[in-house]
């Protein structure tokens, strides 16, 4: 296989082969601006072609037991593993982020593949006592069919490996479109699938047009099942398309996420806290805190030692040691947190650090920026900036700080610092998000559900649950047994 600095384009993965259908895509850089590697693409007719293959491979895959596939499932994370460096590079050279960031995403798609490894094995059903003498009724889980997956830049491995092992555990073929900025780790991926020796048709990567997959995968009745993540923008153009054929969906969107720290939180936890929701992955994440409400009596303390420790971060090329933030994915992104810093500075924030480029870098990196005093109806505090920028804003009681943070239209991730466990209790249950951190800045974890209420999704991933989302039920009546 070619690997992502070789010169001719790396091959799609199509029923158990390695093919060029298809024009060449060039992946760029975002540190340096330079082509990386090329990958071939798939047009529509090919999609349709691919997607025949894998309904062809259901039959068998499905007929494995769950032991079997989770096998399968373990022999892939072993290829990943062993791959480890030359994905880990991939990552950074595609997506940016700093080389220790791209390893710590292979450390936990590993352990999610190892989870649905073992979940394959668990996807129960149930038998239900009768209302009528003699009657029998039992409840069991199939799995859907072909699944078509669509994935996101940010973490271009570990967000698709979300929703590729869970599939296959549950017995379903999977297509993977990976975003066309970050196709090349998965490639590797492709080629651990491939050395495990998966059955062909089972797994399957398609890179090329958005629309045109999309549409195919969309509106081919063969494609049981979509599961999404990215921008709520298409995930409502997804939500939409899907009403013809009243598609299964699974939508990972937009997040919001607010961090509310209470005057009691622990200092140095809640700053430690700020900065890793905040600042991880340049801020380009889904659960990134972009709101961030801290409680009178320690607002000047905390924005002195937030400040202090923000503008230590190095920004610069993910390759570089010691790197903590790379360049944003495009200068697009970059511009966007541009216009948002600016509007709020328009409309009353002070800039407390930041706000532009480091010295002798590009536009597409930002120095770590906190802004104070952020009103409420700015830009930055509405829509999801995607980028190294933390407004903070300073609130006086617990109910103002519950009605700010819920003050949005997502509802995937929030995070509370106190050190009061009853306050705890009270805030995790009135946040409204589906994933709530109580002085934890990582809460996410294989074993338990991920996902996103309001604007921020349907259906979550990971967990027992995340297994059931490719799982269809199934109620079978016995009549009379004698
Ligand atoms: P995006 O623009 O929505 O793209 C996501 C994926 O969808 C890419 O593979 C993209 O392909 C594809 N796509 C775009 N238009 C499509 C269409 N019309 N039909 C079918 N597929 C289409 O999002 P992004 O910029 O990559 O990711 C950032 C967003 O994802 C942010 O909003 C972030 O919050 C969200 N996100 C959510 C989660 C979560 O778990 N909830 C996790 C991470 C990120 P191309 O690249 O080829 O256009």
């Amino acid at each position: 296989m070619n690997s992502p600095s070789s010169n001719s384009p790396s091959a799609l993965y199509l029923n158990g082969e390695w093919k060029n259908p298809g024009p060449a895509l060039e992946v760029v850089n975002p540190s340096t601006g330079d082509v990386i590697g090329s990958i071939s693409t798939i047009d529509r007719d090919g999609a349709r072609q691919a997607i025949a293959d894998a309904d062809a491979s259901w039959a068998g895959w499905k007929s494995l037991t769950g032991k079997e596939r989770g096998a399968y499932l373990h022999a892939v994370a072993a290829g990943v593993e062993k791959r480890a460096d030359d994905i880990a590079r991939a990552i950074t050279l595609e997506n940016g982020k700093p080389l220790a960031q791209s390893k710590g995403e292979i450390g936990m798609t590993l352990d999610h593949f190892q989870w649905f490894a073992e979940e394959a094995k668990r996807s129960y059903g149930r038998v239900v006592p009768n209302q009528i003498p003699g009657k029998r009724h039992i409840v069991i889980r199939q799995s859907i069919g072909v699944v078509g997956a669509i994935a996101p830049w940010n973490f271009p491995l570990v967000l698709a490996v979300r929703k590729i092992a869970p599939a296959l555990a549950a017995g379903c073929p999977v297509l993977l479109k990976p975003a066309s900025s970050t196709p090349l780790s998965s490639v590797l991926l492709a080629e651990a699938v491939h050395e495990a020796g998966l059955p062909k048709g089972v797994f399957q990567l398609l890179v090329g047009s958005s629309r045109e997959l999309g549409a195919e995968l969309m509106e081919n009745p063969s494609c049981r099942k979509i599961t999404f993540t990215g921008s709520t923008e298409v995930g409502r153009e997804l939500i939409r398309q899907s009403a013809d054929q009243v598609k299964e969906l699974s939508m990972e969107l937009g997040g919001q996420a607010p961090l509310v720290i209470f005057n009691d939180a622990d200092m140095e936890k809640a700053l430690e806290g700020a900065l890793i929701t905040k600042f991880r992955n340049g801020g380009q994440s889904c659960i990134a805190s972009n709101r961030i409400y801290v409680q009178r009596g320690i607002y000047d303390a905390f924005l002195e030692a937030f400040v202090a420790k923000a503008s230590a971060l190095k920004v610069g090329d993910g390759m570089e040691d010691g790197v903590d933030i790379g360049p944003l994915i495009d200068q697009a992104t970059a511009d966007t947190a541009r216009t948002h810093i600016e509007a709020a500075v328009q409309s009353g924030a002070r800039l407390l650090c930041g706000g532009k480029s480091p010295e002798g870098r590009g536009p597409n990196f930002l120095k770590a920026t906190i802004l104070a005093d952020v009103p409420e109806d700015t830009l930055c505090m509405k829509e999801e900036t995607f980028a190294p920028v933390a407004p903070v804003s300073v609130f006086d009681d617990e109910d103002e700080a519950i009605q700010r943070a819920n003050n949005t239209e997502y509802g995937l991730a929030a995070y509370v610092f106190t050190e009061d466990l009853n306050r705890a209790w009270r805030v995790a249950e009135a946040l409204e998000a589906g994933t709530i951190g109580v002085n934890d800045s990582v809460p996410t974890t294989s074993q338990c559900p991920f996902g996103g209420m309001k604007q921020s999704g349907l259906g979550r991933e990971l967990g027992t649950e995340g297994l059931d989302a490719f799982l269809e039920t199934k109620h079978i009546a016995f009549a009379q047994i004698s």
